[in-house]
């Protein structure tokens, strides 16, 4: 009792004292557009309805304009040249992407739309005709056309299939620190606001849609899309209390001849993305575990013909068992639905309730729904802390195979990090994606590194700490921003020693680990045991507790000293110690780990 009033007590200072422009702004996206299949693009309008609840006013509002990334000149263009990579440099007009905006009004007073890293037009300011002061809203409406790249990159566009990623103004994140906005580069990938959208799509009466949210009105398709075997296609239209559309006006008239519209909700919500295809094959089913208050969370596959790795329930009961998997081990799913359809791109790309996927292997589902939680959920700066959701997405997809009996899972990507630490090559961890020296660094720091220093964490603190840590912070933050800060204060919640100088070392530092055995001696007592005493050295600059084995009795070294000594006593002589059995550490040298036993 006295914890909990000293508890509230600190929560009701902490909420005093912090900055009240902590709150997030609301943010509501109606949005109507059609895509015209021949012309090959897409024409939009949106209105998006900003209320600001930062405490002074705002000048202008940023947004991004992702799609103008994949086109010559732009920044994420610029930066590949750098790495001898032309590939969206040398896009002709036909095949790049674009995101043009046309008419751009602010409570009805027209506003020019200003790109300050021109030509990169990734970002884009909209001057506000008058400030916008704490809890007003501005209503800005926008017409623009939009293009995905004949070259895939997270979007594309491939005869009459469309990945429709970042494909409309996005509101920039605007927190604590003021707007967050960056020209998008290869490295780093996505921040949001979280928000509501009602998209209303008008397409080809046959294309096959999956999006973020639900279809609440028109058909997606999916019944004509079926499968064989597979039961009627449910909606889920039902999930949200319904709301009349409001009219932008675009689709005033009613539909073309041969074609359909179908409108989708979202809430809650950082992004919305779409993928469309005529060829797309449905398979439907729903998670294990139901949602909060939504009742089943339904689950959707979109497949291609010949997709025979997709097809057959492959691609569904992997989707279901890792969303079961990740929500039995944070938390409850939030939303509706998820949808895993096969994109033009290899690799796989995350948005709340979708994931886009190159393949249906199941180590890229079990990543990409891990990204439902860390991104979709707990939604991190990509682009200045990308470890913490592509780090922990890497190290909670291995955990899975490790529970599916594969420990050794590890392994690789260890061998691949001891490597590079000893190229001399490594960055922080905790380095903004755009700093790093190239994209091979990017990854290893952001995903594989990361990846093997949580698992360093959770061998430390142990499973239960780790998943009691990762729940706390799934609770406290769920449907809102995460950072650094966030991650560590969910761990000195539940775990009682600190853990400070573990994080400052392996997210901010270079330090390398390297323990050695400097002498291991033995003899035997007059009882007939073995007396062995082993002093183990540390050659690097970090530090970590570590096992110590000699033949059936294990030792914890936990001092940061450069050398430590251990003496255990044991039935049998033993050959050999070991440092580390478990190959849980990054240790750059770990030819030194085992020594043979001197003495009789
Ligand atoms: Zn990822």
């Amino acid at each position: 009792m006295v914890t909990m009033i000293i508890n509230s007590l600190v929560a009701a200072l902490a909420l005093a004292t912090a900055p009240a422009d902590s709150l997030p702004p609301d943010v509501d996206y109606r949005i109507e557009a059609i895509l015209d299949e021949e012309a090959e693009v897409l024409r939009a309008r949106a209105e998006l309805r900003y209320t600001n609840h930062a405490t002074t006013a705002l000048d202008t509002l940023w947004l991004h304009q992702h799609l103008n990334a994949f086109r010559p000149n732009s920044a994420w263009a610029q930066r590949e040249l750098e790495f001898g990579n032309r590939r969206f440099q040398d896009l002709g007009p036909e095949a790049h992407a674009f995101e043009r905006l046309s008419t751009v009004t602010v409570d009805g007073t027209e506003v020019n739309p200003v790109y300050p890293g021109s030509p990169d037009s990734t970002v884009v300011a909209l001057p506000l005709p008058s400030p916008l002061s704490p809890g007003s809203t501005a209503v800005v409406r926008m017409d623009w056309t939009a293009r995905p790249s004949t070259l895939p990159r997270r979007q594309g566009r491939r005869g009459r299939h469309y990945d429709f990623a970042q494909w409309y103004p996005r509101i920039a994140a605007h927190t604590d620190e003021g707007w967050q906005v960056q020209p998008l580069l290869p490295q780093g990938e996505f921040f949001g606001e979280f928000g509501s959208y009602d998209v209303t799509l008008d397409l080809a009466a046959d294309q096959v849609v999956g999006a973020t949210g639900v279809p609440v009105e028109g058909d997606p398709g999916w019944a004509d899309a079926a499968a064989p075997g597979q039961a009627a296609p449910r909606l889920g239209a039902d999930a949200y209390a319904p709301l009349q559309a409001r009219s932008l006006g675009l689709l005033a008239d009613a539909p073309e001849q041969g074609r359909k519209r179908i409108r989708w909700r979202a809430e809650d919500v950082h992004h919305f993305a779409w993928s469309a295809d005529p060829e797309f094959i449905y398979e439907g089913g729903e998670a294990s575990i139901s949602g909060p208050n939504t009742g089943p969370i339904l689950v959707h596959v979109l497949y291609l013909p010949g997709d025979d790795d997709w097809s057959g329930g492959t691609a569904l009961s992997r989707t279901i068992t890792a969303l079961d998997w990740f929500q039995s081990m944070l938390g409850a799913y939030p939303w509706p639905q998820l949808t895993n359809l096969h994109r033009i791109e290899s690799g796989g790309t995350e948005f709340p309730m979708l994931v886009m996927n190159g393949s249906a292997s199941e180590g890229l589902i079990v990543h990409e729904v891990a990204h439902q939680f860390f991104h979709g959920v707990l939604a991190n700066n990509e682009f200045r802390e990308g470890w913490l959701d592509e780090g922990v997405a890497s190290f909670l997809t291995d955990w899975y195979h490790e529970t599916q009996g594969n420990p050794d899972v590890w392994l690789p990507s260890l061998r691949g990090i001891i490597q590079l630490e000893r190229s001399g090559r490594t960055q922080p961890i905790s380095t903004p994606g755009a700093d790093f020296a190239d994209p091979e660094i990017y990854s290893a720091m952001t995903y594989t590194k990361a990846e093997l220093v949580l698992r360093m964490l959770r061998w430390m603190v142990g499973e239960e700490v780790m998943l009691r840590a990762l729940r706390t912070l799934y609770d406290r933050h769920a449907l809102s921003h995460i950072d650094e800060e966030d991650f560590r204060a969910a761990f000195a919640e539940v775990y009682p020693e600190d853990l400070g100088w573990f994080f400052d070392q392996w997210l901010h530092t270079t330090a390398q680990l390297d323990y050695s055995i400097a002498e291991a001696n033995t003899r035997q007592l007059p009882d007939g045991s073995w007396y062995t005493s082993v002093a183990v050295e540390r050659e690097g600059d970090a530090w970590m507790p570590v096992t110590l084995q000699i033949a059936e009795e294990t030792g914890l070294l936990t001092g940061d000293g450069r050398r430590q000594e251990l003496q255990v006593t044991t039935q049998s002589r033993p050959a050999e110690v070991v440092l580390d059995p478990e190959n849980v550490l990054i240790d750059v040298n770990p030819s030194n780990n085992r020594s043979p036993v001197s003495g009789p």
